[in-house]
């Protein structure tokens, strides 16, 4: 894949990055747009571990800082998908994170990957009086199909 055939991809999917960064008043510095960049090519939630194995400029402690920050201002979700580690994916959302911009993810538990399921819907529930969403962790666990057509039985 040439560079700009990836470029043009990444853009259709989030815009600009460094407009995106500084539109949610984040200073758009270079570890931030790597770390903001390779997200958006990951088309999977990634790990601290899996940045920092395609990162190899920005540090360990950077990434997390990095990561901590772009989620403070909406720009990324945390996933917890029961792994140990926290996974993480741009928002798809526009300003503020909303519960119609979540969608269902499917950890496989073979090869350890979350996969993101945009046309799956978090389903809609209904919660006792007093109760507020904020956030919804609609995981499931499983094969996916890579795993499922190696694995053997
Ligand atoms: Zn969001
Ligand atoms: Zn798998
Ligand atoms: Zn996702």
């Amino acid at each position: 894949m040439s560079p700009h055939v990836l470029i043009n991809e990444i853009d259709e999917f989030i815009g600009n990055p460094e407009a995106r960064l500084a539109s949610h008043g984040v200073k758009p510095t270079s570890s931030r747009l790597l770390v903001f960049r390779e997200l958006a090519r990951a088309r999977r939630p990634y790990s601290i571990k899996d940045l920092e194995d395609r990162l190899l400029t920005v540090d360990k402690s950077t990434i997390f800082r990095v990561l901590t920050l772009l989620l403070h201002h909406h720009l990324v979700h945390a996933i917890e998908d029961g792994s140990g580690a926290l996974k993480y994916e741009l928002c798809c959302g526009h300003d503020e994170c909303t519960l119609e911009d979540q969608h269902t993810h499917f950890y496989c538990e073979h090869c350890q990957r979350t996969f993101c399921l945009h046309d799956t819907k978090v389903p809609q529930i209904t919660l006792p009086a007093g109760f507020i969403v904020q956030t919804i962790n609609y995981m499931i666990k499983g094969l996916c199909p890579e795993c499922h057509s190696s694995i053997s039985y």
